[in-house]
């Protein structure tokens, strides 16, 4: 039995702990409040009780790749496929800069379609038109010649979640011709590029074990990313993982605080998963330490295309048009939506 308080104020003290009090962390509820009570506080001390917000637009539902647990994989042919043109794309961050966004994210499956030439010229429209705002990619892996190109054009972020950090975990998550090394070889030429990089896991998917879990906190340690990204693992009906267990709302609240306490500083959005499975899970997530939402900015009727999991939330307070809903909501919480950039805290 360890001294929960003790432990977690030596976390915060140090930014470490042995895989031991770690794995004690991760799985007890009794934590919960104690991680919660320290990780709010941490990122008061950084952030105060700002909540950045992004305007998230889903550009493409095309994706050349397979990963088991994505409801966009190549192999899913119930899907509807879609993808933005420029305008669309410029038609969101308009409406998105009218309701205070500063931050774009554009988040696409793996599409050859959204070459180096159709991005860059989509990226410097987007910064010419407004240069005071931040654009973000999420769009997987490319070739670090690629990113060099996308940051010239003026893309400021890029996150890519590595899933895991047990390579013979990813090889259980994706098929024979994604690789491990490569992805990790990814984040590296994207930080080496200049991009303030998000790396992060999914928690609790299929065949994960809390040791891979801790090989996920020590390669963020070791990567130091600007931003990281957690859910919980949400299984979609058309993909080879349907019907396995979701992951763990609380689980994955506690690592939230943990991430908090082992990287001060770091942009750590409270997920959509998260608000999927669980209906506080947005607030919870920010209590936990989180610092960062990602409302919806996609045209409304793309958006139940992007089903990345079984009942994505996108609706609601998860809508960027619903933005005053989630003022509201986070006001109620004790933080305040803050309408600049956000860029991380060094
Ligand atoms: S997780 Fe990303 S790369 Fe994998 S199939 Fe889905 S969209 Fe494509």
């Amino acid at each position: 039995m360890i001294n929960i308080e003790e432990t977690v104020n030596r976390l915060r003290e140090t930014n470490d702990l042995d895989d031991e009090a770690l794995l004690y962390l991760i799985q007890n509820d009794e934590c919960n409040s104690i991680l919660f009570k320290h990780a709010d506080s941490v990122r008061r001390e950084i952030y105060g009780d700002k909540v950045y917000i992004r305007g998230l637009i889903e550009l493409t539902n095309y994706c050349k790749n397979n990963c088991l647990y994505c409801g966009i994989r190549r192999d899913n042919k119930s899907v509807g496929r879609y993808r933005l043109s420029k305008e669309q794309v410029l038609l969101c961050c308009e409406q998105g800069y009218e309701l205070g966004f500063r931050t774009f994210v554009m988040q696409g499956g793996e599409d050859p379609y959204f070459s180096d030439d159709v991005l860059c010229d989509i990226i410097s429209d987007i910064k010419n038109k407004y240069p005071d705002c931040a654009v973000t990619l999420s769009l997987g892996e490319r070739s670090r010649e690629s990113y060099k190109l996308l940051f010239k054009a003026g893309a400021d972020r890029y996150l890519l979640r590595h899933e895991t950090a047990d390579k013979a975990h990813y090889e259980k998550l994706h098929p024979n011709d994604m690789s491990f090394d490569n992805r990790i070889k990814c984040l590296y030429d994207l930080k080496e590029t200049g991009f303030q990089v998000g790396a992060g896991f999914m928690v609790g998917s299929p065949f994960q074990t809390y040791e891979n879990i801790i090989a996920d906190l020590r390669f963020l340690q070791k990567l130091k990313p600007h931003m990281v990204g957690i859910g919980p693992f949400i299984s979609h009906c058309q993909t080879p993982f349907a019907g396995y267990k979701n992951g763990d709302t609380f689980v994955t609240l506690r690592l939230l605080s943990i991430i908090r306490l082992m990287l001060p500083n770091v942009l750590l959005p409270s997920t959509t998963a998260l608000s999927t499975i669980h209906p506080d899970g947005r607030i919870l997530g920010l209590k936990a330490g989180a610092n960062v939402v990602m409302p919806n900015l996609s045209p409304k009727n793309f958006r139940s295309l992007y089903s990345l999991y079984d009942g994505k939330a996108a609706f609601g307070a998860e809508s960027a048009q619903e933005l005053e809903k989630l003022k509201e909501i986070v006001s109620k919480a004790g933080y305040s939506v803050c309408v600049d950039r956000g860029d991380v805290k060094k």
